[in-house]
């Protein structure tokens, strides 16, 4: 696996590999890397590209300074992890490389960057929306994973490529969850003993909500009351639940129809965790008996 640091260098490479008839799988992360990640490595792999993996804590992305002061770094076993995935090269620029002095473009995103994570972290999208483009920018032509656990980093990426012209295919990959459904985060190593039960009130929420939506309640605000007060229940503090359209994230009138997505945030301890799942296509049944649903 090569390492590289510099956008040049990422061109150059992006560029050889293509000229010697290879594709490119991209896969963008802030490291901390977990089995969440190496699913989106693996599908790369196994779709026969050659994997790029960058790995960048991304300032602009962050309002909170001390979010990103405490977010987790493990770059050493994150090499490890990747090369040992299969991957062929690593992107590791440092923040000067990528914002170098003076540089003073930004992406501006709206429509489904608005509401959810975009109303609670304001300028959180503008900052990936940019930071993404700069990587597509510099890799090319390529096959980009992105996770749903992120289910509006998703819908936001794929409109980016829709609107700029990107020459990239977006591919979204299923949540990758602990044995008992909390879904895998690299924020989760903040977490103490205490703080990781009181986390799954989040994955209980949404799966008493898929639950619900299997046997016919139809009701948002019934919905997503069953998400308020399982995290409730847990000491889970709500940043928010909302029912939306799983197409753009729109407002769904007061019942829901085939599918729909539920997505929620909320503070555990020193860390804000999100998730979601899509009501119509249930994945949370394994992990209903321990979860007590
Ligand atoms: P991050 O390092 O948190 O920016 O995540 C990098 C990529 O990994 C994003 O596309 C995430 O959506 C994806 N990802 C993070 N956690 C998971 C998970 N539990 N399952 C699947 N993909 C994930």
């Amino acid at each position: 696996m090569k390492r590289l640091e510099t956008a040049a260098a990422l061109r150059a490479e992006c560029n050889a590999l293509r000229r010697s008839g290879k594709t490119i799988g991209f896969v963008p992360t802030m490291g901390a890397l977990h089995a969440g990640h190496q699913r989106l490595v693996e599908k790369s792999v196994a779709a026969g590209h050659a994997t790029v993996v960058s790995i960048f804590v991304n300032p602009t992305q962050f309002g909170d300074p001390a979010d990103l002061d405490h977010y987790p770094r493990s770059l050493e076993s994150d090499l490890e992890l990747l090369d040992a995935t299969g991957a062929d090269v690593v992107f590791t620029p440092s923040v000067a490389e990528l914002y170098p002095s003076g540089e003073f473009t930004r992406v501006c995103v709206s429509g489904p960057s608005r509401g959810l994570c975009g109303a609670s972290r304001p300028g959180h999208f503008d900052g990936v929306a940019t930071v993404v483009s700069k990587f597509f920018a510099l890799v090319g032509s390529c096959t980009a994973y992105f996770g749903k656990k992120d289910y509006q980093q998703w819908l936001v990426v794929r409109g980016l490529v829709r609107d700029l012209g990107f020459d990239v295919q977006v591919v979204g990959v299923a949540t990758i969850r602990e044995a008992d459904g909390l879904a895998l985060s690299s924020r989760n190593r903040r977490l103490d003993s205490n703080q990781r039960a009181q986390a799954l009130a989040v994955v209980r929420g949404l799966c008493l909500a898929e639950q619900s939506f299997q046997a016919g309640e139809r009701r948002v605000a019934v919905l997503r009351q069953l998400i308020v007060d399982a995290l409730a229940e847990g000491g889970a503090k709500l940043d928010y639940a909302e029912i939306v359209s799983a197409e753009d994230l729109s407002r769904v009138p007061e019942t829901v129809g085939k599918r729909a997505l539920a997505a929620v945030a909320a503070h555990v301890g020193p860390v804000r965790l999100i998730d979601n799942v899509v009501l119509g296509e249930p994945s949370l049944q394994a992990y209903r008996e321990g979860l007590e649903v």
